[in-house]
């Protein structure tokens, strides 16, 4: 998959990229990311970008024109032809709808993906009518610019790509995890007696991932759960998915109507005041 970045802070970039999984899947070519200089796409000896926003008002606006230019370098199909299932190009928005799990899904199945990141008060809003397929916000918050979530989305998206993590399933079964995965099933709580040792599947289907631990077994008086250290595969994925239901339910209780819920796990939640 390659992504095209169209900033008037190309050098942004240069730590994100350069550093864990986004580095590794780079130079493994697993994944293309290619910088931007929005100015390059200016005409005047200044490489003005922005202008005066029409009907006054604070700020200015990011310009159409080099805008559309720099996206029309990159020889990507016009928006009218484009086939939105293979390449995007998409708008970083505070106004845009909400960046999840779900769309880092939908963009890792794309061959290419565009982002312009806006600055200043914005961008001039024909951008978004002539050049683009969405409008993207990565929370209700108001950034000074759309570098970070470009960032963000970069990352989020990349991560899921084949090849990209070592482990498959890391991806896979982490929090907001697909719910309606089959393999999912075999996670919920009456699952419980299955054999062989936990993996780390049994936090997902739509949940929060469960808490993990590692060594030392005590600090400061702060000890690992027992049953954790204990051997008992079985007790091991019961007490990850009831602690996985309960960091939803306090946490995020929105999420447990679209999550895949065994009817023990039902009963758990239940148990803890989940009127679903
Ligand atoms: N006037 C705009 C508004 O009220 O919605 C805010 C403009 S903001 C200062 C400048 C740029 O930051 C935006 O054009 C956008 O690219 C980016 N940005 C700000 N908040 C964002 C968010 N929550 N998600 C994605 N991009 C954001």
């Amino acid at each position: 998959m390659r992504f095209d970045l169209i900033t008037i802070f190309p050098e942004f970039f240069t730590s994100i990229l350069s550093h864990g999984v986004l580095r590794r899947a780079i130079s493994g070519s697993l994944v293309g990311v290619e910088v931007h200089d929005l100015r390059n796409f200016a005409h005047d000896r200044h490489r003005t970008v922005d202008d005066r926003p029409f009907g006054g008002g604070e700020g200015m606006v990011l310009k159409l024109e080099p805008l559309a230019e720099a996206v029309e370098s990159l020889g990507i199909a016009g928006k009218a032809e484009r086939n939105e299932g293979r390449e995007q190009v998409v708008l970083l928005s505070a106004q845009g709808g909400r960046f999840t799990q779900a769309v880092a899904r939908e963009f890792a199945g794309l061959e290419r993906l565009v982002l312009l990141c806006g600055r200043y008060e914005g961008v001039d809003e024909r951008v978004s009518e002539l050049l683009c397929d969405g409008e993207l916000s990565i929370g209700d918050y108001v950034l000074s610019g759309g570098e970070l979530a470009a960032a963000i989305v970069v990352d989020a998206t990349a991560r899921l790509l084949p090849g990209v993590l070592g482990n498959e399933a890391s991806s896979e079964y982490e929090s907001f995890g697909v719910a309606d995965d089959p393999a999912v099933a075999k996670t919920s709580l009456d699952s419980g007696a299955q054999g062989g040792p936990p993996s780390s599947v049994h936090g997902s289907g739509g949940l929060l991932d469960y808490p993990h631990y590692t060594r030392p077994p005590e600090f400061r008086g702060l000890a690992v759960p027992e049953v954790l250290t204990q051997g008992d595969h079985a007790a091991i994925r019961r007490w990850r998915r009831e602690r996985a239901l309960e960091k939803t339910w306090r946490n995020r209780p929105d999420l447990l109507p679209g999550a895949q819920l065994s009817e023990v796990d039902r009963r758990f939640l239940k148990g803890l005041g989940w009127r679903g």
